[in-house]
């Protein structure tokens, strides 16, 4: 089976010491990516430990798509405990540091302990170096960013950094590269904060020689250079009106269904703002969305659909410029738009105030800096929501995706069961009932089917494989066999080992089947989960029997 190739390579900054491990055989079982980190991560972080502690590792890792020309594969994954679920998550970029990460020479780079000092790491094939930069205190990304050009003639590709609400300890900060792509999921930037990182660098000219089926490579090239589908002009908006039409575009902090302006928030509005084409490492699909109104002096990447919800309709925020200036906080100050978002829409429940732009940026700004009403909601829904006298839409502390569980059963399903919580990644079971192939209503078969798509999503982000590739089809499941040389079946198996892994780790912190919970009813949802943990042959509490893993794992 196809699999990454080259050492870990891990950095304690406590020590400022740094070592290499040959880790062959994990990469053979568990390919790269989210596969090999959550892995690692299982094994070495302590179940007990404290997210923000110095104990907790934060992990960078690549797949062998990585080392293609492919489209699709411009990528990179990152792993770690925390602080806002209390489990392991895997979290996914875009951008082009996939490419720059590999010229290292490293697989997977595992940062822990905690710095006395703010540092720059800097990660090349000839060395590593630790660099003060108590300059950068408190700095926005770009000026990070700027900082490492000026200083060390670095751009934005080759570094990861947090912002200051990574540093500020904000449980939904995001680790950002390339200005504006996120490892957007679980707070992983906090847990840089806590460590005293700023920002992370790679380069060099290492990258290991992995061959991989050519003809396969050129026709997805191909076909997401020629591919008309709609994605490539207005992204992942490109689906909010049939959504609010059709299914559920949840509004005023999921009070209502629908949106009635979300066409003017939406993929047509998006689009308007465009104002060039844009994509990650070696990608003809080329799906980002640079946009820019001169008027306001607004410029930003996006909004993505999840924006369009959360910071739009969600906050009934009707002016696409908006939602742009929203987003472009974000990502200065490296704050998740999802649950920045939905924070955000539950203190204007509480307040009352929707609709009102000027009280949601200067919100956003509140919240990077733990200032006023900000600290509070910088610790996420979960845990404010008692204080503010809001309704928890989360699952394991996490906000939810804009794909609403009430009325896509499957959905509301997989964000139950999902190790991440109420995000809809780790199982994109949306997709099959968005386009009919399955009823959205009810639960029946449906536990099978979230069980094949997570495991599929956790093999496509070990691989790893950018997931629009399966959502447009551009990558067939024998296209995906010839790349990795085994069967499909095969990597579902990596796949569910992996969900496993982390569903494991997750039991030894003492979350179970009663974390499995919807904050709102979903008929059936019991028995599914009954069929679901039977599928999986876990234990009827929704916990992992410690001898199967360990088969594969350290079990305790
Ligand atoms: S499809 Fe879009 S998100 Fe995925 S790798 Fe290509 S440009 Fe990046």
């Amino acid at each position: 089976m196809l699999h990454a190739e080259g050492p870990l390579l891990t950095i304690d900054v406590s020590a400022r010491e740094t070592t290499e491990t040959d880790i062959d055989d994990e990469l053979e079982t568990f390919i790269g990516g989210r596969g090999v980190a959550t892995k690692l991560a299982h094994d070495r972080i302590p179940f007990d430990a404290d997210p923000f502690g110095p104990e907790n590792r934060a992990y960078l890792a690549t797949g062998p798509l990585q080392m293609s020309e492919m489209s699709f594969t411009g990528r990179m994954s990152m792993t770690g405990l925390s602080p806002l679920t209390d489990g392991l998550v895997s979290t996914n970029a875009g951008g082009y540091l996939s490419r720059n990460f590999a010229d290292t020479g490293y697989s997977v780079v595992e940062i822990t302990g905690a710095s006395d000092e703010l540092l720059a790491i800097h990660v090349t094939d000839e060395g590593i170096e630790f660099e003060a930069v108590p300059d950068l205190e408190g700095a926005a990304v770009p000026d990070v960013t700027d900082y490492m050009n000026e200083r060390r003639d670095l751009d934005a590709e080759n570094l990861v950094t947090v912002g200051p609400a990574g540093e500020n300890l904000v449980r939904y900060a995001c680790v950002m590269t390339y200005d504006s792509r996120a490892f957007g999921r679980g707070g992983l930037g906090a847990v840089l904060g806590s460590k005293n990182v700023k920002c992370v660098t790679f380069e060099g000219d290492s990258s290991p020689d992995i061959e991989m089926d050519e003809d396969v490579q050129s026709a997805v090239h191909r076909d997401a250079a020629t591919s008309d589908d709609m994605m490539r002009r207005q992204g992942t908006t490109q689906g909010t009106e049939f959504i609010n039409d059709n299914f559920s575009l949840p509004t005023r902090y999921f009070e209502k269904y629908h949106f009635e302006h979300a066409d003017e928030i939406g993929g047509d509005a998006v689009e308007e703002k465009k104002y060039k084409k844009a994509a990650c490492s070696v990608c003809a699909f080329a799906c980002k969305l640079p946009t820019r109104d001169e008027e306001r002096g607004v410029e930003t990447e996006g909004p993505e659909f999840e924006t369009v919800f959360s910071f739009g309709s969600n906050c009934e925020v009707d002016d696409v410029v908006d939602v742009m200036k929203s987003n472009e906080l974000c990502d200065r100050y490296g704050l998740d738009t999802i649950s920045a978002g939905n924070a955000v829409a539950a203190y204007l429940a509480a307040e009352d105030e929707f609709g009102n732009a000027e009280l949601v940026h200067e919100t956003v700004e509140k919240i990077a800096r733990r200032e006023g009403i900000g600290d509070t909601l910088a610790e996420g829904i979960g845990r404010f929501a008692d204080e503010l006298g809001v309704r928890d839409y989360t699952v394991k502390n996490m906000e939810f995706a804009a794909h609403d569980g009430r009325v896509l059963h499957g959905q509301g399903l997989s964000y139950a069961v999902a190790n991440r919580g109420g995000d809809h990644m780790y199982s994109t079971t949306l997709r099959v009932e968005y386009s009919g192939e399955v009823d959205p209503e009810g639960l029946e078969g449906k536990p099978a089917i979230v069980r094949r798509r997570e495991d599929h999503a956790a093999f496509r982000d070990s691989g790893i494989v950018c997931a629009f590739a399966g959502g447009t089809g551009l990558i067939t499941e024998d296209q995906h066999e010839l790349l990795f040389g085994c069967d499909y079946e095969d990597l579902l198996e990596v796949g569910g080992r992996v969900v496993e892994l982390e569903r494991h780790f997750n039991n030894k912190r003492g979350m179970n089947r009663e974390d499995d919970a919807l904050p709102y009813d979903l008929p059936g949802i019991e028995d599914a989960l009954d069929e679901y943990y039977e599928l999986r042959g876990w234990n009827d509490d929704g916990t992992v029997p410690d001898e199967t893993v360990g088969e594969y794992a350290q079990a305790d």
